[in-house]
């Protein structure tokens, strides 16, 4: 393509405010084909044409002016590509490859600048040598300037001293610091002070010696990269096999080399225990970001990166974007993670981002997971990917065991509450026995929505396609478009007075908790409890030091904390998450059955895991039960590859959005048309269904349709992606349509 594009749009100014002020110059012939998105250019500017330094952000066919009065660039910059240079490149490969407009990826990639002033420290150096400074001393007091040699004796102990302490704890004024640094004994230094996210925390507890398998793990790795096979590696360790020391040590190794790290790890898992596990390792050379930051805090990071001041970033999805001058590794942890895709435009994923990224770079890419996504199980069995195999916990802790028990038959006994008698059997042991307890339940996709139970319906709001839920405050509010009504006494359809919440609920756990095991103290953990600021830390801490018995709550605790108390780990309905309407509903069962059970037993006692399913044969529970992950992963790519499913196809959703529904109706239907024609030659390569209503059809009375494309090759999804991104541009009818790719998606469709 780039042989035929006639110009390129340029960026002089990079700063994520001037993202969008680009200006367009002709690619003159002998420049064909080397200029790309990312490339640095000198090009002639203003009125003066002076020469001024940009990057390449976008080569096009269309001039945004008279193509006769675009100025030629003038050459391309051979000084090697930059820090920014690569993330220009990086955001160009993302809009390709996920969709959306340049800016959209630009401002992905580029941090917001903060406007507020950096802020700054003032330091005082002692300026001659100790000798010739303790001479000088001498001669100061001599003179009886009490106050120079005063400053004088302080810097002779200690050098750099803050300004601040030397004016109000030596009380020595301005006059005389200008004075002593006119004289040269004294330097005046002006530094950044970068706001600091872990500037109090403390190294603690000690740096634990690897096992051999991790050494092993780490040798391999190594290795490998030595040899130049820089394929992504992934580690595919049980829970608690000791991933986490195995990473610090590859980045301890590249570090060593003069490279930096970036450590991927979900939000929820970016635990105190875990940053402080990396600092205890790099100190002040790790860094941190989330989302709770400042945006002037996380481009302080960004900025300490860039300048050399750190070798490891830890942080969710865009720490992928640290400005590292040398980056030598991605670490992304719990690869499996939903999390890792970003669900506004561009809808990138972090993988495949990160490993796009260490390519530009020749940096390594190590993926760890006790659950693998099927993707890159489905890569490393094909050897695209590098497998590393940890079966083992640390120090031969053994697996927990496993029960199963069948909720309709509890039922057909006679046992209605929401605890199996087996389950209670063990609670009741662990209370004896003062060890700790983990209920978990898993709600995923199932709200606390109202229903009327004479004739089924249920209470949606007016606004969206969705239920209400009902809050303990007894509000109906829609989680959408924060919609609020009070509860209804009566059904609003046929009168009923039998409508009431669906109680699956953390709380109603939390009451029959506290009814049938009067004795035990509880903690629930859920968005109610954690909204505050470090709820959900304090909650995680009060826990391990035992001053509950019995954790409660969501997919939230299974992750991140090692709890060695807890002996029990209870699944309260584990086929809740099977009833998504999402291909992905088996492996997310999968892995938050596993998850959850690998809590139990991380101490030295051994742990039990009670299952309490509705659907004890379905091959997801009985593979998290039996822990075996091959078998489930051997039924589930057969599946999709049966099916048509990622990752043996891959999946472009297309969402379109408007005020009307006919005009979103229409929108598809023109897009539907546009690409049945574009690929009638190989229609059975290529599978078009839809249009058909979102699962959530409308929001805040915008409605929203959805067109499914399939193909066996990524690449042909891109070029239809392309194609329509053209036709969407030209054709008016889409004028008032908003239009969204989206590529594999995660969450629901
Ligand atoms: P994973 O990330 O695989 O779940 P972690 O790295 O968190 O596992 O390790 C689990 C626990 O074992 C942690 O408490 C960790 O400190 C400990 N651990 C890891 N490696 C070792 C080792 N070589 N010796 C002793 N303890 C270890
Ligand atoms: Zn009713
Ligand atoms: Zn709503």
């Amino acid at each position: 393509m780039d042989k035929n594009t006639l110009y390129a749009n340029i960026i002089i100014d990079i700063s994520h405010e001037k993202l969008d002020r680009t200006f367009q110059y002709r690619i003159p012939e002998e420049l064909k084909g080397e200029i790309h998105p990312g490339i640095p250019v000198e090009i002639p500017f203003g009125r003066g044409n002076r020469s001024v330094n940009g990057y390449v952000v976008e080569v096009t066919d269309r001039a945004e002016l008279e193509p006769s009065r675009l100025k030629p660039i003038r050459r391309v910059l051979r000084d090697g590509i930059s820090i920014e240079g690569q993330l220009i490149t990086l955001a160009a490969w993302i809009r390709e490859n996920f969709g959306g407009t340049m800016n959209q990826a630009l401002k992905t990639v580029i941090p917001v600048k903060q406007k507020t002033a950096d802020k700054e420290k003032r330091l005082i150096w002692l300026k001659p040598d100790a000798a010739t400074a303790k001479a000088l001393l001498g001669e100061l007091q001599r003179k009886h300037q009490t106050a120079r040699a005063r400053l004088m004796e302080a810097l002779l102990k200690q050098s750099p001293l803050p300004y601040e302490t030397v004016t109000q704890k030596l009380n020595i004024t301005a006059s005389v610091i200008r004075a002593m640094q006119e004289r040269e004994l004294i330097r005046v230094e002006t530094v950044r002070n970068w706001r600091n996210p872990l500037d109090r925390m403390k190294k603690q507890g000690s740096v634990v010696a690897l096992n051999p398998t991790q050494q092993r793990i780490v040798d391999e790795i190594l290795t490998g990269w030595q040899q130049g096979d820089l394929r992504p590696c992934l580690i595919h360790g049980v829970t608690g096999s000791g991933k986490t020391e195995v990473y610090m040590e590859i980045i301890e190794s590249v570090v060593k080399s003069g490279r930096q790290a970036i450590v991927l790890i979900p939000e929820i898992a970016l635990t105190f225990q875990t940053v402080l596990r990396f600092y205890n390792h790099f100190g002040d050379r790790v860094s941190i970001l989330n989302s709770r930051m400042s945006a002037g805090e996380r481009s302080d990071q960004f900025e300490r990166a860039k300048n050399g001041l750190l070798d490891v970033v830890i942080g969710p999805r865009s720490a992928l974007f640290t400005p590292f001058p040398n980056l030598g590794v991605i670490i992304m942890d719990e690869e499996h993670e939903a999390a890792y895709k970003s669900e506004s435009v561009p809808r990138y994923h972090a993988r495949e981002t990160a490993i796009a990224r260490a390519k530009m770079c020749g940096a390594g890419v190590v993926l760890g997971s006790a659950t693998p996504s099927v993707e890159s199980y489905d890569r490393a069995k094909q050897g695209i990917y590098r497998l590393l195999v940890m079966k083992e916990r640390v120090s031969a802790r053994p697996l927990p065991t496993v029960y199963t028990v069948d909720l309709r038959e509890e039922l057909r006994n006679g046992n209605r509450s929401i605890f199996s008698d087996k389950l209670r059997e063990l609670i009741n042991d662990r209370l004896e026995k003062k060890e700790q307890i983990m209920l978990f339940l898993n709600r995923r996709g199932v709200a606390g929505f109202v229903s009327c139970r004479s004739c089924g319906e249920v209470i949606k709001c007016p606004h969206c396609d969705v239920s209400l839920n009902l809050h303990n405050n007894g509000k109906l509010v829609c989680h959408y478009c924060g919609y609020e009504q009070p509860m209804v006494k009566n059904c609003p359809s046929c009168g009923s007075p039998y409508i009431g919440g669906f109680k699956a609920g953390t709380q109603k756990i939390e009451q029959s908790v506290n009814q049938q095991f009067p004795g035990a103290r509880v903690l629930r953990m859920d968005l109610d409890t954690t909204r505050k600021k470090d709820g959900y830390e304090q909650i995680l801490s009060a826990f391990a030091n035992h001053e509950a018995d019995i954790l409660i709550g969501t997919q939230m605790i299974v992750k991140g904390h090692d709890f060695p108390n807890v002996t029990l780990v209870g699944i309260l309905a584990a086929d809740l998450s099977l009833h998504i309407s999402d291909y992905r509903a088996p492996e997310r069962t999968f892995q938050l059955l596993t998850q959850a059970a690998g809590r139990a037993g991380r101490g030295c006692r051994q742990g039990e895991v009670v299952i309490q399913t509705y659907q004890p044969e379905h091959y997801s529970v009985v593979t998290a039960a039996a822990q075996d992950y091959e078998a489930f992963f051997e039924q589930e790519i057969f599946l999709r590859e049966m099916l048509h499913y990622p990752p043996k196809w891959h999946m472009l959703v297309i969402h379109a959005a408007a005020s009307q529904e006919m005009l979103v109706k229409q929108a598809q239907d023109m897009l539907k048309c546009k690409i049945l024609t574009k690929t009638e030659e190989d229609a059975a390569e290529v599978q078009v269904i839809g249009p058909a209503d979102a699962v959530v059809s409308k929001v805040n009375d915008i409605f929203r349709k959805v067109l499914y494309i399939k193909a066996a090759d990524y690449r042909r999804l891109v070029s239809i992606k392309n194609m329509l991104e053209t036709y969407i541009s030209e054709e008016p009818a889409f004028r008032t349509v908003t239009i969204q790719f989206d590529f594999d998606p995660m969450n629901g469709f």
